[in-house]
């Protein structure tokens, strides 16, 4: 039986003889179904049609997109340590040319994934190399392929290697995850951000929104909560989740001004100004 993926989030369901009656993913507020219906496909098609392209955003640090576009069109991020590699959010494509590319890298000890919209093929990289998947134990309702692989954490933060940290700063998802990179930006450390936090166009700014496609702005106590969880942490560098969306310096900076600028709209008078 295939194990169906929806084309419009790349999540994939648990096996079954035809394509699930609806993707629970999409129909929530947070996510959309197309106009013309949801539509599926499977790892095996996908694979036949799309490729994944590689970058490097800095020593140490790979980006994983694949082409053309599919499904939200997120990066995954491949984070090498000397302690063992991490896949930092995920992509529905695991194909032969990628598994094979990681594993010449030392391969991966665990994946980790910041929300439910980048679950995507999560179990089907975890099976390809054998590693659990670190998920929050918030967001379980959102798995819709539940494997032994995945291992649920909860609190505030988990340890994941030596100087990685997930930390759950809610904000999009109750279980809205970041990656502190303590060795990142040559030492002056690093954010993975997922769109917990999200770089912007001009990357200068980031922003926060409860739902991305919908226009659903992220509300004020939340964005407050996503940086006081930050907060303990330094980081000069945040990666987004898309291509082109990095911080390149003064992140920690960038996230709090963004904030504020954020607050002041949503929480103003209704004036046009910032100021
Ligand atoms: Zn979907």
């Amino acid at each position: 039986m295939p194990a169906f993926i929806c084309n419009t989030c790349g999540t994939q369901y648990a096996p079954t003889d035809k394509p699930p009656a609806a993707c629970p993913i999409c129909d929530d507020e947070r996510q959309y179904v197309p106009p013309p219906g949801q539509t599926w496909t499977t790892h095996e098609t996908l694979a036949k049609r799309y490729y994944n392209g590689w970058r490097e955003l800095e020593p140490n640090l790979l980006s994983i997109t694949t082409f053309p576009a599919f499904g939200i069109g997120q990066r995954a991020q491949l984070l090498r340590t000397s302690a063992g590699n991490i896949l930092w959010d995920c992509i529905s494509l695991c194909d032969p040319a990628t598994v094979a590319l990681i594993k010449g890298m030392g391969g991966i000890v665990g994946v980790a994934i910041s929300h439910p919209h980048y679950y995507t093929c999560m179990v089907e990289w975890a099976h390809a190399f054998n590693v659990p998947i670190h998920l929050h134990a918030a967001d379980r309702e959102w798995i819709m392929r539940d494997d032994p692989a995945i291992k649920l954490w909860q609190g505030d933060t988990k340890q994941l290697l030596p100087g990685l940290t997930l930390i759950c700063a809610g904000g999009h998802y109750p279980g809205g995850t970041v990656l502190h990179w303590a060795e990142g930006a040559g030492g002056k450390g690093a954010l993975l951000s997922g769109d917990i936090v999200q770089v912007v166009q001009d990357n200068k700014s980031v922003s926060f929104m409860w739902s991305f496609p919908n226009f659903i702005p992220l509300s004020a106590p939340r964005v407050e909560g996503v940086v006081a969880k930050l907060k303990p942490y330094a980081f000069d560098r945040v990666h987004g989740a898309f291509n082109d969306r990095t911080i390149w310096q003064d992140g920690k900076g960038v996230v709090e001004r963004s904030a504020e600028r954020y607050l002041k709209i949503i929480r103003g008078d209704g004036s046009y100004e910032l100021r």
